[in-house]
């Protein structure tokens, strides 16, 4: 999977996917991430990217010119505008995409880009969150891991992708490691035993009580309380 991303800064986004997990999955050919800045493409003789905007407002847009010419330069891609408007994200979204070959990101910064942009050349745009960032390069990194780690190869075990928050519609159960008693709070003792359906069966019970206490939200949407026992 190729992912373009067209920023005003390519240093901020570069260094991410060159470590860990994601570096891996570029050495190895999984993913490549390029960075395509619109300054390379602007046609005013002072390289500007941003405008005052038409009609009044406060602060300053980037401009349609170098962000469409940034993209037809790409060729057939999946184009992504990163915004508050946006959809929010989330994880059908990441396996959705992942079965893509090339996604492109655009990275808005000041006040956000030319409307026109969106109209002529986006197919989705996405939101990360209510809040207000300075620039869409984090929530493009954002949707970039996680579609990436979507992608075959990607993950060393793929079965903990099965295993995680939102599969089902629930979170992950809570998890624990070494030692088994810390600071006088011992590991739920059933996990001791070694018998893995009393272990899965209680293991989806606090599944379903994590979901009900910390995303209210998400248990009102579950179907059934009797999910798939897979955990
Ligand atoms: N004036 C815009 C608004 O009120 O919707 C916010 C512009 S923000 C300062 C600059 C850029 O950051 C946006 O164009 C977008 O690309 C990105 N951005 C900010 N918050 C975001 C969020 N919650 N999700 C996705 N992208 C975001």
């Amino acid at each position: 999977m190729k992912f373009n991303f067209i920023t005003l800064f390519p240093n901020l986004v570069t260094p991410y996917f060159s470590d860990s997990i994601l570096g891996r999955a570029q050495t190895s050919g999984l993913i490549e991430i390029n960075c395509i800045n619109p300054r390379d493409f602007t046609q005013n003789k002072h390289k500007k990217v941003d405008e005052y905007m038409v009609g009044g407002g406060a602060g300053l847009l980037m401009s349609a010119q170098p962000l469409c010419d940034a993209i037809d330069r790409i060729g057939q891609t999946h184009v992504i505008y990163l915004t508050p408007a946006g959809k929010k994200f989330n994880q059908n979204d990441a396996k959705r995409l992942a079965k893509l070959e090339n996604i492109s990101f655009i990275c808005g910064r000041y006040e956000g880009i030319d409307e026109r942009v969106i109209e002529s050349r986006v197919n989705e745009v996405f939101c990360i969150g209510d809040f207000i960032l300075t620039g869409g390069e984090l929530a493009a990194m954002c949707l970039c891991d996680a579609i990436s780690r979507n992608i075959a190869g990607v993950l060393g075990n793929a079965n903990s992708l099965d295993i995680e928050s939102f599969e089902d519609g629930i979170l992950e159960a809570p998890s624990f490691t070494k030692p088994n008693i810390f600071n006088g709070s011992p590991v739920p003792s059933a996990f001791l035993k070694g018998n893995h359906s009393i272990i899965n069966v209680l293991k989806n019970h606090m599944a379903l009580c994590k979901t009900r206490f910390f995303r209210p939200d998400l248990y009102q949407t579950l179907k059934s309380p009797n999910f798939k026992e897979k955990r």
